[in-house]
């Protein structure tokens, strides 16, 4: 069969080369001149550092399948995200850890103490929380929830914690131990030569035509026998049931000699520091030495229709409009929606890979079946 693929990201990728594999004929197209969306890397021009150019990736994963299937597109560097917050002038250990705790309450607390002295200031009255601040308090209290999570989430999301969902928060552990490993999964690691030689790697294949710099018309739909979406949902039905909400990322970049700021990244808890984070990408790749640096003041907000949506926002008017446009998109034929944006989701990258081999593995059978292509794969997504 004849397949158009519109988005060039770790979904379209994935799946083309898998629908490729199996002898199926397949066209990627991406309105942006470069592969790998906003996994894209690049030298930087002046440096030679590796620029993640749409924000810091740092690939994490415990699963197996993903793994194996990831390093067969390029070589890992072990890496282990470590990240430190600056809040009122002195800077701390995320995530919230034995070393926090103590260094925020000037204590030396054992983690056994930790525990329940955590357990002290929690608010014990919060059973079941039904927003990220109400987690928040359950699990840390109020002195730690508004160093390290009010105002950087007030800047993060546009909105007041009490509206966001629970979940996000979800995704930080808190640990009373000193272990400062960002992420709790088993393999992690930064590709060497960059997210875009990986893409690169993915999509070589002789079944496989790509076109960048190509947008998606409507007429092109009759030249090909499905089509696998990974826009915007509501780009796809012209916006006819309103937009749902992202938001954007400005990076404000500078050069400097030496070492900025002796880390990757560096968040700013304080709501009367502008921007959220900074990241310096020469730390990204310890195994490369670069007498320069380049770091990016990264600032969020409400995202346009013509600005790079990054982030879902996912408030109870944007599942109004997402319930509607899953409506619609049940009942399309001939195209398939995949990924982030398409399912508006917040997605790391190993669940994107993850989704786009089980989605791939799909199409494939109801191709074997002689079965309606299924338009919309991922139930879960309300
Ligand atoms: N967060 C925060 N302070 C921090 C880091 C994270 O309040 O220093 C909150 C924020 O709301 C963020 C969420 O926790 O959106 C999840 O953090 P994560 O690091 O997973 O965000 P991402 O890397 O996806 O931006």
């Amino acid at each position: 069969m004849k397949f158009l693929i519109v988005g060039a990201g770790f979904s379209g990728a994935v799946i083309a080369r898998e629908l490729a594999k199996n002898n199926h004929q397949i066209t990627i197209i991406d309105q942006r001149s470069h592969l790998a969306g906003n996994c894209y890397t690049k030298r930087d021009e002046n440096t030679q550092i590796m620029e993640h150019v749409y924000g810091p990736h740092i690939f994490h994963t415990s699963n197996e399948t993903v793994w194996e299937y990831i390093n067969g597109f390029g070589e890992f560097m072990p890496y282990i995200n470590r990240v430190k917050t600056t809040y009122n002038g002195e800077v701390y250990s995320l995530p919230i850890n034995l070393h926090t705790i103590n260094q925020f309450y000037k204590k030396s607390l054992n983690p056994t103490q930790a525990k329940a002295w955590i357990q002290s200031i929690a608010a014990t009255d919060i059973e079941e929380p039904q927003n990220f601040e109400e987690q928040a308090l359950k699990f840390i209290g109020k002195d730690l929830y508004s160093a390290f999570f009010k105002g950087y989430t007030k800047k993060q999301w546009g909105c007041d914690p009490t509206s966001l969902p629970a979940s996000i928060l979800k995704r930080l552990p808190v640990r009373f131990d000193y272990n400062d490993n960002y992420f709790a999964h088993k393999y992690q690691g930064i590709p060497k030569d960059g997210y875009t030689s990986i893409i690169e790697s993915i999509v070589d294949h002789e079944n496989i035509e790509i076109q960048l710099g190509c947008g998606f018309e409507t007429e092109m739909k009759s030249q090909f026998d499905h089509v696998i979406w990974t826009g915007k949902l509501d780009e796809w039905f012209h916006y006819q049931e309103g937009h749902l909400s992202y938001r954007t990322l400005d990076f404000m970049k500078s050069e400097a000699v030496g070492d900025f700021q002796g880390t990757a990244v560096m968040n700013y808890g304080d709501e009367d520091v502008p921007y959220t984070r900074i990241s310096e990408h020469k730390h990204f790749m310890p195994w490369e030495n670069h007498e320069k640096t380049i770091y990016f003041k990264e600032y969020s907000r409400a995202c346009g229709e013509n600005d790079i949506p990054y982030y879902p926002i996912r408030l109870v008017d944007d599942k109004e409009v997402l319930k509607k446009y899953i409506e619609l998109a049940k009942v399309q034929n001939q195209v398939t929606f995949a990924g982030r944006l398409a399912t508006y989701r917040y997605m790391d990258m190993d669940v994107t890979i993850r989704e786009a081999l089980d989605l791939a593995k799909s199409l494939l059978e109801d191709i074997n079946n002689q079965q309606k292509i299924a338009s919309f794969y991922h139930q879960e997504t309300l």
